[in-house]
């Protein structure tokens, strides 16, 4: 049993468990959104300055280079110069000097340039190499008109210039290579940053995009989850009422379409869990629900689908069936499953289910097959449990339930105007001397349409859908005025009031039984609430609080239909109650069920042992009072003595009970 929880935790946990995008991813997407463009933006700036600088270096490398040829020029045409000097000297013609003279003129346009081109460094050692240009220039121009002997080339400015054109070219050659390396080395820096910006830029991008999948993938997860909580139970992750409608639809459409294929719809309620809730507390509750979906689904085909349809309901479609007896083996299979004990944390449960059961093919809506195979549940809760198929004969006449339900509502919504739901009395004797002082209110519903309404007609349904508390506060408030009338009227009796045991853990109980009694001018000993031995062991503190508050006001307690429940004599000390009724399936045979007879005189002995009167209900015949007063038993009630009657006839059905009652013990 531990292992069928489990796998019920583990399938809660994939079921329920939605895909959240976390908080921390957003920061994350922001810091690396800014890195990127921190880096884009580096790259581009990286980009341009490494261009600025290629520029620059290119322009400084590009006028190097001019500076460098024209001292070069200057050098070679100081070299003519000096050449053709020299040949005049052997040849002084003509030609030589003009042509010296152009030398001399090369020399001086080149140097001038250079100056120009240059930057101040090679414009001041233009200036300086012009005037020693000029200086040799004169000592050549006095060689050639005869003014002067000496060779110049010999001379001091000669060997000055030339070595000094020959140290500046040298100097802007090499200056012309370095700017070259330069010029590189700035490439090659730049095409380096840029391939790693573009590097990180990239991972960065990859990042980016990673995150952003990611984001989308789980926004995917989010939707498909809240899709599948829309449309789940989040209790047992089986398909909820939504869902299971539209798989009907689809199925019956399908039948529509292909009439040779059958179909088949259970609804199926669970007996006794009503118990399990009041006795062991809503998580028991829950989480017998829990493993009662899980031996559902075990049960079934997988083409089939469960649904819970909402508290103790649970559907069934099976799509596609061969025949009747497959559907008939399901069923039963299912009533097994539901009846093996549950194994919950506050102890062993047991319940059994209801179950209703249409096939088709049929020209039926869903919504008919549904109302049909709830009417055939109700035929088998009303036979105490097991697997009733529909049958259009008789399940016609059953009530739709749901609009009972649904008339009940409204008519409390309304507050009875009509008097509708009207309360009967049956009287309690006393066996000791046979006297009546008290009765019993119990309710009827002259339903316009449907005739008289006995209880187990319509509360079962109030208690499945939430209603048997406004009931039980409007029946309450009835049969409070009406022993305020007898009281008032000179003949004051006890009522006693039947309480749905959900009232106990409802927030305003205690209130509404004060406001009752103070409202009718009632003294509290003449009301007395009967509460089922089911409802009165709810071990729920404020239940037990609430039951000693009212005790404490003067209002009398009884536990219903003893016998029923579980209850140990531990608990039963605990409850402030004044009597105990001995529920009547123990009182039908008593006459002649010595079994019977022994557990009644044990259970008399049990509440006289914990200072409660006894009381035996369901009473039929006369013999049985002899007998029971015989086993101690203190007061009896039940057709032997009288029927429930209407208010009008309450004075004269407790004359007649105590008139049999007396006669009885007479005989
Ligand atoms: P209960 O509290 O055990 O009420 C006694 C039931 O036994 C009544 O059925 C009564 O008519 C029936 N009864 C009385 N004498 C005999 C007898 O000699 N033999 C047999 N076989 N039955 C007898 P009823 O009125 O149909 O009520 C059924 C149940 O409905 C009640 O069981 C009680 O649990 C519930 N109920 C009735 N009236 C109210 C009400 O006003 N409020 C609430 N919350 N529950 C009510
Ligand atoms: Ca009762
Ligand atoms: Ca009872």
């Amino acid at each position: 049993m531990p292992a069928e929880r489990d796998r019920i935790r583990s399938h809660r946990r994939g079921a329920t468990r939605p895909a959240v995008t976390t908080r921390a991813d957003r920061p994350r997407s922001l810091i690396l959104t800014s890195l990127l463009a921190t880096v884009l933006l580096g790259l581009c700036g990286g980009t341009l300055y490494g261009n600025l600088r290629a520029t620059r270096a290119a322009d400084a490398h590009r006028t190097s280079l001019a500076v460098d040829s024209l001292f070069a020029q200057a050098r070679d045409a100081v070299t003519l110069e000096e050449s053709h000097l020299r040949r005049y000297r052997v040849e002084p013609a003509d030609p030589v000097r003009v042509a010296f003279v152009r030398a001399a003129g090369a020399v001086n346009a080149a140097l001038e340039q250079a100056g120009r081109r240059g930057d101040p460094k090679a414009l001041r050692a233009a200036r300086r190499l012009l005037t020693e240009q000029r200086a040799y220039r004169e000592a050549g121009d006095r060689l050639i008109d005869g003014s002067a002997r000496t060779d110049p080339a010999g001379d001091g400015p000669y060997r000055t210039l030339q070595s000094d054109v020959d140290a500046v070219s040298r100097t802007y050659g090499g200056a012309a290579a370095d700017q070259a390396d330069r010029l590189f080395q700035t490439q090659r820096r730049t095409v380096f940053g840029t391939v790693v910006g573009f590097t990180i830029g990239m991972t960065l991008v990859a990042m980016i995009w990673r995150l952003v999948l990611g984001y989308q993938r789980r926004l995917l997860a989010n939707v498909a989850a809240s899709q599948r909580l829309a449309l789940h139970d989040f209790l047992t992750g089986l398909p909820n009422r939504a869902l299971f409608g539209r798989r009907l639809q689809d199925v019956v459409d399908a039948a529509r379409a292909d009439p040779s294929r059958r179909l088949a719809l259970m609804v199926l309620d669970l007996n006794g869990f009503k118990a399990v809730n009041d006795t062991l507390g809503h998580q028991a509750g829950d989480q017998l629900l829990e493993v009662a979906g899980q031996r559902l689904r075990d049960a079934v085909r997988d083409v089939d689908m469960v649904a819970r349809l909402g508290g103790d309901e649970f559907a069934v479609v099976l799509p596609d069936v061969d025949n009747v007896g497959q559907v008939r083996l399901i069923a039963e299979r299912i009533n097994e499953v539901l009846r093996s004990d549950f194994q919950v944390a506050a102890g062993p449960a047991a319940v059994s289910a209801s179950i209703g059961v249409v096939t088709g093919p049929t020209d039926a809506g869903a919504d008919d097959l549904i109302r049909h195979a709830d009417t055939a549940m109700y035929r088998a809760k009303a036979r105490g449990g097991g697997v009733a198929y529909y049958d259009a004969r008789t399940d016609r006449e059953v009530p739709d339930r749901m609009s009972l339900f649904g008339e009940l509502r409204a008519l409390l919504d309304a507050g009875d105007p009509w008097v509708e739901l009207g309360l009967y009395y049956q009287p309690q004797v006393r066996l000791s001397d046979g006297t009546v002082s008290s009765v019993e209110a119990l309710v009827r519903w002259h339903h316009p349409g449907r005739g008289l309404l006995m209880p187990d007609e319509f509360l079962p349904l109030a208690e499945a859908r939430g209603l048997e508390i406004r009931l039980t506060y409007h029946l309450l408030d009835a049969a409070v005025e009406q022993a305020a009338a007898w009281y008032l009227g000179g003949s004051p009796r006890v009522v006693a009031v039947n309480v749905s045991p959900r009232c106990l853990v409802d927030d305003d109980f205690v209130a509404r039984v004060i406001a009752a009694i103070d409202g009718a001018g009632l003294p509290p000993r003449l009301l007395r609430l009967e509460i089922s031995e089911n409802g009165m062991m709810n071990d729920s503190q404020r239940a037990l609080a609430a039951l000693h508050e009212i005790h404490d006001q003067g209002v009398q307690l009884s536990i219903d239909d003893y016998g029923t429940g579980f209850s140990s004599l531990e608990q039963l000390k605990r409850i402030p109650a004044d009597e105990l009724k001995i529920d009547r399936s123990f009182v039908r045979d008593i006459v002649t069920d010595a079994g019977d007879q022994v557990l009644v005189r044990s259970t008399v002995a049990v509440a006289h042992a914990v200072g409660l009167l006894a009381v035996a209900e369901g009473v039929e015949d006369l013999a049985a009072l002899t007998v029971l007063a015989d086993l101690g038993c203190d007061f009896a009630q039940g057709y032997a003595t009288s029927p429930a009657v209407a208010a009008a006839d309450v004075p004269a059905a407790c004359r007649q009970a105590e008139q049999r009652a007396r006669r009885s013990a007479a005989a």
